[in-house]
C-alpha cells in the first residue's frame, strides 16, 4: 500500500453509525467514501442471483473474482444489474455473513479495497477489518460501537422492523463476524473507541473530522 495514502479507518459492528459517520467525514474532508460492507453484499448478491450455495466456498470465491462491481457512494452496479436496494434486502443480509468468512473472498476484496485507495490517494474506508488488515498504517482508526439495543432502533428507524428482532439479529451477527477465523471484528490496538449510544452524531462527526485535520497536518 501506498505509505502516503490518507486513510480514515473506520471499524465496528453493524448498525453503530459507521455509514452515517463516515459518509459525513468524508463530506467534510473532501475525500471519497468505501463502504466495503457493500463489497461483501454484492458477493452474496450474485452468489444468490446465480443459485449458488454460500458453503460451496470454491464456486463463491470463484465469483468474487470474476464479477463486474461499480460502487459508488450512491449505487452498487453488479455485473450491470443496480442491486443497490437488493444488497440491503433481509435474503443478502442473511447470507453475508457466511460469504464473508470466506477467506479466499477476503483476500480478493482486500485486494479491490487497496486499489479503490491507491486510484484514489485515500479515503474515508468503513468495515470490520480495516484498521486491522487492510490498511494498517491508516492515518486514523476509529472504532464505532453503540449497544446492540440503540443499533436495533437506530436500524429500525430507517427501515422499519420489530427492534427485538432486529435486536436478536444484530447480536447474531456481531457474534459471527467477531468470532470468526478469517479477520474477526477486532479493536486494533491504536485505534479511537467511539460509543455513540449516547453521543449526538454530528458531534461524533465534528470530533473525527477534527482529528483528521490534525493528523494531515502532521
Ligand atoms: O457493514 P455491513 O453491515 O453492510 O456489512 C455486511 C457484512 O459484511 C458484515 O456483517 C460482515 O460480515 C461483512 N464485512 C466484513 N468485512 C468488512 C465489511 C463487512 O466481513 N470489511
Amino acid at each position: 500500500m501506498n505509505a502516503r495514502a490518507f486513510v480514515v479507518a473506520l471499524d465496528g459492528p453493524a448498525g453503530a453509525g459507521k455509514s452515517t459517520v463516515a459518509r459525513a467525514v468524508a463530506a467534510r474532508l473532501g475525500v471519497e467514501y468505501l463502504d466495503t460492507g457493500a463489497m461483501y453484499r454484492a458477493v452474496t448478491f450474485a452468489v444468490l442471483r446465480r443459485g449458488v450455495s454460500v458453503t460451496d466456498t470454491v464456486e463463491v470465491a470463484r465469483l468474487a473474482t470474476v464479477i463486474d462491481l461499480e460502487i459508488s457512494s450512491t449505487s452498487v452496479m453488479v455485473d450491470g444489474v443496480d442491486a443497490t436496494a437488493a444488497i440491503r434486502g433481509r435474503e443478502v443480509t442473511d447470507a453475508v455473513s457466511a460469504v464473508a468468512a470466506n477467506q479466499a473472498v477476503r483476500t480478493v476484496l482486500v485486494d479491490r479495497q487497496r486499489a479503490w485507495v491507491a486510484a484514489r490517494g485515500g479515503g474515508v474506508v468503513e468495515g470490520r477489518d480495516i484498521a486491522t488488515v487492510v490498511f494498517p498504517d491508516a492515518v486514523l482508526k476509529l472504532f464505532v460501537t453503540a449497544s446492540p439495543r440503540v443499533r436495533a432502533e437506530r436500524r429500525v428507524a430507517e427501515t422499519g422492523g420489530d427492534v427485538a428482532e432486529v435486536e436478536a439479529s444484530i447480536i447474531e451477527r456481531d457474534r459471527r463476524d467477531s468470532t470468526r477465523d478469517a479477520s474477526p471484528l477486532l479493536l486494533a490496538d491504536d485505534a479511537i473507541e467511539l460509543d455513540t449510544s449516547d453521543l449526538d452524531i454530528d458531534e461524533v462527526v465534528a470530533e473525527v473530522v477534527r482529528l483528521a485535520e490534525e493528523r494531515r497536518m502532521q
